[in-house]
């Protein structure tokens, strides 16, 4: 087993990474930015190491300043979170060249899904439903892009292979537009993302957004544990995240499931991961994958009873999977609520500090959180501070008890987006289920 683990990350993630190595026996060392020098995972942490100034670029993005902290502290693995660093393929391939283990799939895995086209031609090969489109890049011969689209049928849209948080995107509903379209997706990708390769894929008009936890370890075992629902976006933003997801039959999700697995044995795939659809009319289009751990993992772990983090540790420690398979029950149904240090209505960030904070608690309720009464949120960093968690055994038992446990919540000293929030929990067509990915956004008549 690993015996010590430095988490290059911070807030809750890194809090909830910290007290799955504390589990397993494993010493950890927070390294943070001088903005996070209070943060109570630096106290609870074995050592911790101050890696910069506040801001990202120069201390959480810092790549030498993390490896020498892991160097002074005898660190044996970097476990990289989520955002910051984890989807970095140089940034994995140092650490390893450094002669430490990289928590997460191989660098080469990291690279081959952080291009959208070389991951979508990936999981074609693997039998994984993708979306009807241009099945690699558009090139310069105008007639072939324009015969592509009538094919394929509009409305299409235009995609960075580099792109990611929802930029370097257009959707293009005639033949007029589309070759202005995809110039200047083309440019704003190149300056953007230093690749100015794009793409075309259909563009589906009403999908809601179904995701795939997988898990794997380097013996050639990969499992998946469900779907989650994360229908509910603001600007490409997920606010509420939901597991199982409404309506998905337990044969479609044993197919879609099984072929996600089945990929991550073909392509050799380690760690925890997801697969990214969209899903609209009982159909299931792969759109990207995630090689690390996601904000939303909690509502497949409680219907599942799987730790994931655990189970990364425990995978990059060279052991085998903890489950098979068959051993994966779903039980009951989980929601999650992201709490964001923000006005409700302007989406403002609001940090401060927080002068009042009471957890909620009761049956099925869990609060990812680092914050406590009298913390400072620093203003650099995204403005997630908690994730409300619940699970019951029906979906409504959920629901009520996100009700409540969104009542008790009370943090004061800053906005928070709680009562948007207790808004959607009140909303009928979210309480139906299945809502698509534009809902949220019409709701809120944005
Ligand atoms: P990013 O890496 O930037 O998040 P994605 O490929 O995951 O990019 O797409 C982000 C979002 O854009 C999706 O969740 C969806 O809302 C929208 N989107 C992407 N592709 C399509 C498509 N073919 N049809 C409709 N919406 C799409």
């Amino acid at each position: 087993m690993i015996e010590k683990v430095l988490i290059a990350n911070r807030g809750e993630i890194a809090l909830r990474i910290q007290r799955a190595c504390r589990a397993l026996g494993i010493k950890t060392v927070a390294v943070h930015s001088e903005a996070d020098n209070d943060a109570k995972y630096v106290r609870l942490a074995d050592e911790s190491v101050c890696i910069g100034p506040p801001q990202a670029t120069l201390s959480y993005l810092n790549i030498p300043a993390v490896i020498s902290a892991a160097e002074v502290t005898d660190a044996v693995a970097i476990h990289p979170g989520y955002g910051f660093l984890s989807e970095n393929a140089d940034f994995a391939e140092r650490v390893e060249q450094s002669g430490f283990i990289f928590i997460g799939p191989r660098p080469a895995t990291i690279r081959l899904m952080g291009d959208k086209i070389s991951a979508i031609e990936a999981m074609k090969k693997a039998g994984v439903p993708t979306v009807p489109g241009s099945d690699g890049p558009l090139d310069e011969d105008e007639r072939r892009t324009l015969k592509l689209a009538h094919e394929i049928g509009y409305p299409v849209i235009i995609k960075a292979a580099g792109g990611g948080g929802g930029k370097g995107m257009r959707v293009v509903h005639t033949e007029a537009a589309l070759l202005n379209a995809v110039n200047m997706t083309r440019s704003e990708a190149g300056a953007a993302f230093g690749n100015d390769t794009v793409y075309m894929e259909k563009f589906l008009d009403n999908p809601r957004h179904v995701e795939f936890q997988v898990l794997a370890d380097e013996h050639g075992n990969a499992i998946h544990l469900g779907e989650r629902d994360c229908s509910l976006q603001r600007r490409h933003q997920k606010v509420v995240e939901e597991a199982p997801a409404p309506g998905i039959s337990e044969k479609l999700r044993t197919k879609i499931g099984e072929r996600c697995a089945e990929a991550c044995r073909k392509i050799g795939y380690r760690g925890a991961g997801t697969f990214e659809f969209l899903y609209q009319d009982n159909e299931f289009y792969f759109i990207e994958m995630n090689t690390r751990v996601q904000v939303e993992h909690p509502v497949t772990e409680m219907i599942t009873g799987v730790d994931i983090v655990r189970e990364q540790l425990l995978i990059a420690s060279g052991e085998k999977l903890s489950y098979k398979q068959r051993d994966i029950e779903i039980r009951g149904h989980a929601m999650e609520c992201r709490i964001n240090a923000e006005d409700p209505e302007k989406f403002l960030p609001s940090p401060g500090r927080i002068t009042q904070y009471h957890q909620p608690g009761g049956p099925g309720v869990r609060v990812d959180s680092h914050i406590y009464n009298n913390y400072m949120i620093p203003p650099y960093y995204d403005s997630m501070i908690a994730k409300l968690i619940v699970h019951g055994d029906t979906r409504e038992i959920a629901m009520a008890r996100m009700r409540i446990a969104l009542s008790e919540m009370f943090i004061d000293g800053i906005k928070t987006n709680i009562p948007l929030q207790e808004k959607i929990m009140a909303d009928s067509a979210f309480q139906a289920g299945g809502v698509n990915i534009h809902y949220l956004e019409k709701k809120l008549g944005l």
